[in-house]
């Protein structure tokens, strides 16, 4: 069966991946991104030639279109802080507006992705995290616009499904990194590697010693492809999908800074309410996408990550 796809936030990091994937779909009749270049780029998408993919640009919460989609994957948020917070309440109507008007375009017995993420666990008081832990989020704290929009929209899913039968499937995303990371994103792996190759000091927040799970974007994007299209799946999610590997923000500082001779690490002051720590239980995500890992180590996805951004900043050096 051919398959009509929507996809919002197709122009962004995440987003630009995931899209390739879905064009080596054979079943894949018709690919529509939404996107309204808030923190993506047309860039991000530059290489898609292929004649199924159309962009729209427009906001993922008034979008129209007379089309209904059989699958529709909800990526439209940033998920930078230093984005998200510039813009709370763009970031509110991007996640909960999106997924409410996004709702409407969806045939029935159609699927809804969405894109959540490990933030709704807050400041995690168990590690690692297992799907059931609640989070330990404050609701109005300077993230909240954030993590309670991802919750909220959670919440709007899982209702839909016990309401209507909706086919929802919600990945909760934890630290993810790579190539298509804006330059001006903000987020600790891009900002080190392009501060090292810039201006040779790398900014760490606080002492460092607060720690994430970093994913690289191959693995992770395998993870959402492997759970969002399969159409024999017995368990909704939520779904944890990450690294387990955890590594302190100074360590991390440390590994980039040992590729570029000279640089040095710069501490400033503490970010306020920054999660002490991230680690993701896989035990559901290795169950229910049996073969699949986040096997690639942060050596290694920095290495790439690195030599990505070394050759876009020497492109525009020239
Ligand atoms: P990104 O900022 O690179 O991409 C987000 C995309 O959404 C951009 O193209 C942006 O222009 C678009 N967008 C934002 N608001 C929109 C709106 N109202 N209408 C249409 N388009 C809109 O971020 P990303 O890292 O690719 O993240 C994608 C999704 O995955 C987000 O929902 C994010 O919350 C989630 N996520 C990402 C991570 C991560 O580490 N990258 C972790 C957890 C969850
Ligand atoms: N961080 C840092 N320096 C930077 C950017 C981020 O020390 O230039 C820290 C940040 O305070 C946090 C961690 O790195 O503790 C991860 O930050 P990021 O913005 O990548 O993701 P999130 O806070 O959403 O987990």
């Amino acid at each position: 069966m051919s398959r009509s796809v929507l996809v919002s936030g197709g122009c962004g990091f995440l987003g630009s991946h995931l899209i390739d994937r879905l064009l080596r779909r054979n079943d894949l009749e018709r690919l529509v991104v939404v996107d309204n270049l808030w923190t993506g780029t047309r860039d991000n998408i530059a290489h898609v030639t292929d004649p199924r993919f159309s962009l729209q640009i427009a906001d993922a919460d008034s979008f129209s279109s007379g089309e209904r989609f059989d699958e529709i994957i909800h990526l439209a948020s940033p998920a930078s802080p230093i984005w998200y917070m510039r813009e709370p309440i763009r970031t509110i109507k991007a996640n909960i507006g999106g997924a409410l008007n996004l709702l409407m375009l969806l045939k029935p017995g159609g699927r809804f992705c969405f894109a959540s993420t490990s933030e709704i666990y807050g400041d995690p008081q168990v590690s690692p995290q297992p799907e059931s832990y609640r989070g330990s989020v404050d609701c109005t704290g300077p993230r909240a616009a954030y993590d309670e929009s991802k919750r909220c929209t959670e919440a709007l899913l899982f209702e839909q499904q016990r309401v209507s039968g909706l086919d929802v499937r919600v990945v909760r995303i934890f630290n993810t990194y790579g190539p298509r990371t804006r330059m001006d994103d903000g987020r600790a792996i891009s900002n080190f590697v392009i501060q090292a190759l810039t201006t040779g000091v790398l900014t760490v927040y606080g002492d460092g010693s607060q720690s994430r799970s970093w994913g690289y974007v191959d693995d992770i994007v395998e993870g959402l492809e492997r759970f969002f299209w399969r159409d024999s799946i017995s368990h909704r999610g939520p779904l944890n999908i990450g690294n387990n590997h955890e590594v302190s923000v100074l360590h991390i500082a440390e590994f980039v800074s040992s590729l570029v001779p000279g640089s040095s690490i710069e501490h400033q002051p503490p970010v306020p309410q920054d999660p002490t720590n991230r680690c993701p239980d896989l035990t559901l995500a290795r169950h229910l996408l049996p073969g699949w890992e986040a096997k690639t180590g942060y050596q290694e996805g920095i290495a790439r990550t690195f030599e990505w951004f070394r050759q876009r900043i020497a492109a525009t050096r020239m």
